[in-house]
């Protein structure tokens, strides 16, 4: 604790403003607390003896100990837990998961609750990369389908990373993934991988739309962000949108762009409409 208030101390005098300040205290804070957390929840892993109940009126056999990742409001906790496999059911189940409420979830209740509580109306959320790239499918879509169920009638954002997915048969099936597990939005990026949107990825992601309306009728937005910068770029992606995944799309509630330089760039172009000549970018604003 001594330590990081004389680290954040030496941040505040080099410079960095109260508000880095805060939000690098409470990131410190929260991983420590999840440290915590897992120490705490490591002194019970549920194990019930050689054999233990499945459940469904038979007996499981002890079959060593997993780990399992809880997503929790302090961050990604591991939890270590006894599993067992029932013969007559053919699955696994750890009888530690239904204590903490967390069977067949990854999210923990309390981040659950606070995502119900907060009553969002937009939830973003990125996929698990790490799981999809290691075809763990099933994993990542009953991921989206926890976060799904747990932010109601929240629009939910699915966020893909496509800068990370290597190719655009993976952003597809991505995109495919996260439209069945429930998503309203399909997103190119969080902006910190580059690279973010491109062109291609985002005539992928729109084919997958049209695709999916098609096969179910109904229509999921997508967003795209990061790398469109200037109005030219923005009217590019109108046309793939318009040519890829038709017209109904270009409306707010199916196609958006996130980009704060594009916004700075529209607002160049408008004045030089009004008055015939471009300004200094320093005239905008550069958020
Ligand atoms: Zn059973």
């Amino acid at each position: 604790m001594r330590s990081l208030a004389g680290l954040t101390a030496g941040m505040l005098g080099q410079g960095a403003g109260l508000g880095v300040l805060e939000h690098a205290m409470r990131a410190a804070l929260a991983a420590a607390g999840a440290r915590l957390l897992e120490a705490v929840l490591a002194g019970e892993s549920g194990y019930r003896g050689p054999r233990a109940d499945c459940g469904r009126g038979h007996q499981g056999a002890f079959a060593g100990c997993r780990a399992k990742t809880v997503t929790t409001v302090l961050g990604p906790v591991e939890v270590m837990r006894a599993w067992y496999h029932c013969g007559q059911c053919r699955r696994g189940f750890a009888p530690r998961d239904g204590q903490l409420g967390v069977a067949g979830a990854s999210l923990s209740p309390g981040l659950a609750e606070m995502i119900a509580r907060a009553g969002a109306d937009e939830v973003d959320m990125v996929i698990d990369r790490g799981a999809f790239l290691a075809g763990r499918y099933g994993q990542v879509f009953q991921e989206i389908r926890q976060v799904r169920e747990a932010c109601g009638a929240a629009h939910l954002k699915v966020i893909l990373e496509t800068g990370e997915l290597a190719t655009l048969d993976n952003v597809s099936r991505a995109a495919w993934l996260a439209m069945l597990a429930g998503a309203d939005f399909i997103k190119t990026s969080t902006g910190k991988v580059t690279p973010a949107a491109t062109p291609p990825v985002t005539l992928v992601m729109l084919a997958a739309v049209r695709d999916y309306a098609e096969a179910t009728g109904c229509r999921v937005g997508v967003k795209v962000a990061g790398g469109v910068r200037t109005a030219k770029d923005a009217i590019r992606y109108l046309v793939l949108v318009r040519e890829t995944a038709g017209p109904q799309w270009l409306t707010p509630e199916l196609f958006r762009i996130g980009a704060s330089s594009l916004l700075n760039d529209l607002l160049m172009q408008r004045a030089k409409q009004l008055t015939g000549a471009y300004a200094g970018p320093d005239y905008f604003s550069i958020d």
